[in-house]
């Protein structure tokens, strides 16, 4: 648990606006009202079940783990979920604690549109005004989830300032939030922001490691080794590893490698402290520094900062600025992380690794090939790293990958990659 001021030992806790302090002092409130309220709890367990399609399956990757020759690999399967991720678990609870509040305007902001997404399903269920924020640039790239989130009922306002994407949109609906202190609520959709939503986002997604555990306890008769999850701002990853906190299980988290740390073009917030030491180290003993030249640039690397209402790890560029980051992924693209990962890291017990836009790829390929699953490329980051470890271990070994989500919304990223490569061939 945070302290008092929502901290997770130095990271998280509030750095927001004081007009906004009075505003999340109500929703920390009504969070610890109804936190452990039988009547919520049921409630929104029941919506879980009957409308999220609560639990997931568990899934054994028998012929991948079979092709790769060592440990066994399995799926918890957050791809069959409504909407087709995780992020559904999050913005429900969330969407049910405005309406216990009273408030029946709901605001959130969305990047590649799947928290908007998900937000519009749980405000058009509820029966809740839902107006999301979005970057012009990001409306025009993510059309299908513009016009899904209209369908379902909600306003989608274009964000022209700035670069027109997400930490634009964010301002805007912190702007909004600031003007409508009464009646509206914001639902953020990571693990991420000011205390109490870190706290909030991983009690929602926890359920994910609660039903993993009971599965494997009943399917295979023993907890994993290893538990494996993306992480962008890291909620599907806070929300499988709670389940696993106690228990001697290996918690890893994948972050977005992009074209490699060395290009400087990833979002690896805990990666690149590690592979820019490594590169400084080599760069020293190198007869010929010169060849090392990301570091004589601005290499981003993840350093401590506040950003976006929380103090956290946060990708910068050598003059303290916010790094621009690259992913195949767009959940995956994103300079901070959720302040609990950090302690968590920081007290051993998580280790954060990345995967490339390539591995990713293949990765996502092979789930396709093996399994006929088609993955959600941030969830193939997950993969990639099952992938990498697997042949090291013996079959007794299990790792246990958290599918954050199904990739029908990646087909064309995933096309143009295609069409890129069958041109490089010829
Ligand atoms: C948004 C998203 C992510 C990244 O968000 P986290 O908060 O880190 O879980 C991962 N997988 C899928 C499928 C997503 O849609």
């Amino acid at each position: 648990m945070p302290d008092a001021n929502g901290k997770f030992g130095p990271y998280g806790g509030r750095f927001v606006p004081e007009t906004l302090m009075p505003v999340l002092d109500d929703v920390i409130e009504a969070y610890e009202e109804f936190r452990d309220d039988p009547a919520f709890r049921a409630e929104y367990e029941h919506l879980l079940r009957t409308y999220v399609g609560r639990p997931s399956p568990l899934t054994h990757a028998q012929r991948l783990s079979a092709h790769l020759g060592g440990a066994q690999i399995y799926l918890k399967r957050e791809d069959l979920l409504h909407t087709g991720a995780h992020k559904i678990n999050n913005a429900l609870g969330q969407a049910l604690l405005a309406r216990r509040m009273g408030k029946r305007r709901i605001i959130a902001e969305t990047g590649a549109g799947q928290h908007g997404v998900a937000t519009a399903t749980a405000c058009a269920l509820l029966g809740l005004e839902c107006i999301i924020y979005m970057g012009t640039v990001d409306m025009a790239r993510q059309a299908p989830n513009v016009f899904r989130m209209r369908l379902l009922g909600a306003e989608v306002r274009g964000v022209d300032s700035g670069t027109k994407t997400l930490k634009d949109a964010v301002n805007e609906a912190i702007r909004d939030w600031v003007s409508h202190p009464h009646d509206t609520y914001y639902i953020i959709g990571s693990a991420l922001g000011p205390h109490p939503y870190p706290l909030m986002c991983r009690d929602f997604q926890s359920v994910i490691g609660k039903e993993a555990r009971e599965q494997m306890l009943q399917q295979v008769g023993r907890l994993p080794d290893e538990v494996i999850a993306c992480v962008g701002g890291g909620s599907n990853a806070i929300g499988i590893f709670y389940g696993f906190l106690h228990d001697e299980v290996k918690l890893i988290g994948v972050e977005a490698g992009g074209y490699g740390i060395e290009s400087g073009k990833h979002a690896a917030r805990f990666a690149s402290q590690i592979e820019n030491a490594k590169l400084k180290v080599e760069k020293e003993a190198s007869d010929d520094p010169s060849q090392f030249s990301i570091l004589n640039s601005q290499s981003p690397e993840g350093r401590v900062g506040v950003f976006q209402g929380m103090k956290t790890l946060v990708l910068q560029n050598a003059d303290g600025q916010i790094a621009e980051t690259h992913s195949i992924s767009a959940g995956l693209d994103y300079a901070g992380v959720g302040p609990e990962h950090v302690l968590l890291r920081e007290i051993g017990r998580a280790e954060y690794t990345f995967a490339t836009d390539d591995e990713a790829l293949a990765a996502f390929h092979a789930l396709c090939r093996f399994e006929g699953i088609i993955p959600a490329l941030e969830s193939s980051h997950a993969v990639a790293e099952a992938i990498k470890r697997a042949p090291r271990y013996s079959r007794e070994h299990i790792l246990l990958v958290n599918l954050s989500g199904r990739g029908d919304k990646d087909l064309n990223t995933v096309m143009s990659q295609a069409d890129r490569s069958a041109q490089s061939d010829r």
